[in-house]
């Protein structure tokens, strides 16, 4: 057996009882009653690092481990005693396992499997607060101890770099990441592994597989992300875009017993998923982040069963008949009856000759903590006059000297909430330039001073900054779908009442019966969120349009 630390020694971080909970007799006894006994050996492994998580354990009598293997050594990061149970997220979501559990005396457990653990949290309140708390607190905790074997080496001025940490962030996969511009020891690692500067951002999959530069869909697949999702049954609902509305959507349709899929083609979350604060979400009187909010949401959505393939591109929709297929690439399809389009839309990029160089290399389209560590004591730039902007100011003023705000129009008041404004007023480090466009960025491999002009004056200024984050408006993620249904001259999706009799016609309308509220030229498609024209564009909104839709999904499916 590899070396194994002191037993008794403090795992690192903590294990407060939400994350570690004692089952009391009686709540017990409801889980024991989907498991099996199963007695086990000093030594014996129960959940193997990397396999799929098919089953949690309940410890009866005796005792586990929780451990992080590196470089075949095991290092504890928890134990369960009587009363306690395995598993984090990875058996929700029917992945891989981050850890190895190993039975540290002869033991007594009851195993429970993942489907009959997913039916007991769907009918049982109180278990499923117990569960899903501590799974997610869990799966945290990994993500803070970079607990797994994946490891990033890749530079803060190449863009793949950032693209492959928002990737994994979004996923909520731990990993450990070594900058070559700060780490001298990378080039002794680089040789191990036969890699030149070229091949970066390299990713080290599961302590083996070596991907150089890898594409989001590589590095799912590496990981395991969409293994066991049967992608040719057909589904009651298909839902395209993990945002706000999509995973409302899934959530919704799943609790009520619907078979659902998401696609989407980054990770969990959406646009909101890039914002460091939401403080207008109903609820959250201290504001949430973007990414807390949709990983509770992802969480809710895999406990009811919905599952969601990661990567995955919907790049086509084969319209002509029913059920709709939704085409994702190399001649793949996903049948569906019905299919809910949150595909969202995407941020505007500014009209500049050479901006694609410095995209993730000094300009940036969302400001998290990812890219405020990027940026902390310094000056940036904030391009933009919405919501999303004004957050991004008041957000990275916290960490960094002074934020030059540039709106193009003359100021705040016609796209920014009132707090925002007000906020952006009481912050000293805030300095709002109206009437200012950027005309010119500078720099070698990383952006190094931008010029901007007033429009009014014509006068330039130039200053050596080297972070802007470009906040300027969306446009729709719809040029998928390939005219197959109605759209607005800006290629936001009509639907319901907005879409004419003229759009009807020329869609081929076929019911009697006139679009439900939501629903596209095509019937039983419907779109929701930012994607729909008229919607906004606001997370309250996309998530109350997901679950409204639902309800004419089930309309549908019953015709
Ligand atoms: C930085 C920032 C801060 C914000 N702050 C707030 C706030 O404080 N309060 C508020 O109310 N609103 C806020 N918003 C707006 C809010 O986030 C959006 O209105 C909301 O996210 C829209 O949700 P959605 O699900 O419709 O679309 P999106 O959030 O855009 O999600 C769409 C999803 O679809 C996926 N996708 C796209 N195309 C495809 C495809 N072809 N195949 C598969 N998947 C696809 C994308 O990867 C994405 O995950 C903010 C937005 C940003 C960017």
């Amino acid at each position: 057996m590899p070396d194994t630390e002191d037993a008794q020694s403090p795992p690192p971080g903590s294990t407060p009882s939400e994350m570690f909970p004692v089952l009391t007799s009686t709540q017990q006894a409801r889980v024991l009653a989907h498991g099996e006994r199963r007695t086990v050996e000093v030594g014996e492994i129960v959940v193997e690092l990397n396999e799929h998580v098919t089953s949690v354990f309940v410890v009866v009598s005796g005792q586990l481990h929780v451990q992080q293997v590196s470089n075949n050594q095991e290092h504890l990061v928890a134990i369960c005693n009587p009363g306690m149970f395995t598993g984090e997220l990875s058996v929700l979501m029917g992945r891989r396992g981050l850890v190895r559990i190993r039975a540290a005396e002869k033991s007594e457990l009851f195993e429970i499997d993942r489907k009959a653990l997913q039916a007991l949290v769907e009918t049982d309140s109180e278990i499923s607060d117990i569960f899903l708390r501590a799974y997610i607190l869990r799966r945290l905790e990994l993500i803070a101890l970079e607990v797994g074997d994946i490891v990033l080496v890749g530079s803060s001025h190449l863009l793949d770099t950032l693209r492959i940490k928002e990737f994994l962030t979004r996923n909520y996969q731990p990993y450990s990441y070594i900058d070559l511009e700060r780490d001298t020891q990378v080039q002794e690692m680089l040789d191990r592994f036969s890699l030149s500067l070229d091949d970066l951002p390299v990713l080290i999959c599961r302590g083996s597989a070596v991907l150089r530069n890898p594409s989001n869909e590589e590095i799912a697949r590496c990981l395991g992300f969409n293994e066991g999702i049967d992608q040719a049954h057909v589904r009651d609902l298909v839902i395209v875009g993990a945002g706000p509305a999509g995973l409302a959507a899934a959530v919704y349709a799943a609790s009520e017993g619907l078979d659902v899929l998401i696609l989407e083609s980054s990770g969990p979350g959406g646009q909101a998923g890039a914002s460091s604060k939401i403080e207008n979400y109903l609820g959250f009187p201290t504001g949430i982040s973007g990414h807390e909010l949709s990983g509770r949401a992802y969480a809710q959505a895999q406990k009811f069963g919905a599952e969601m393939l990661i990567a995955k591109d919907a790049n086509g929709l084969a319209c002509d008949r029913r059920p709709y297929r939704v085409l994702t690439g190399n001649g793949q399809s996903v049948p569906a009856r019905t299919v809910v389009i949150a595909s969202g839309a995407q941020y505007r990029r500014l009209q500049l000759e050479n901006l694609s160089k410095f995209e993730g290399a000094g300009v940036y389209y969302g400001a998290t903590y990812l890219e405020a560590q990027l940026c902390g004591g310094e000056e940036v730039i904030v391009v933009g006059g919405g919501n999303s902007a004004g957050q991004a100011a008041v957000f990275l003023a916290q960490t960094t000297t002074r934020v030059h705000m540039l709106v193009r129009s003359e100021g705040l008041a016609k796209t920014m909430s009132r707090y925002l404004i007000r906020r952006i007023e009481q912050t000293p480090s805030i300095e709002l330039h109206t009437n200012t466009e950027v005309v010119a960025l500078n720099g070698n491999d990383h952006l190094e001073g931008v010029t901007w002009r007033n429009n009014q004056t014509g006068q330039t200024e130039s200053h050596n900054i080297a972070h802007l984050f470009s906040m300027t408006g969306a446009v729709p993620n719809s040029a998928w779908l390939g005219g197959c249904v109605a759209c607005d001259q800006t290629g936001f999706i009509k639907t319901g009442s907005d879409l004419t009799t003229e759009d009807l016609e020329k869609a081929k309308w076929p019911l009697a019966r006139s679009p439900y509220l939501l629903e596209t030229s095509l019937p039983g498609v419907f779109a929701v969120g930012d994607i729909r024209g008229g919607n906004v564009k606001r997370v309250a909104s996309a998530v109350g349009e997901g679950s409204i839709a639902v309800s004419f999904v089930h309309q549908v499916l019953a015709q």
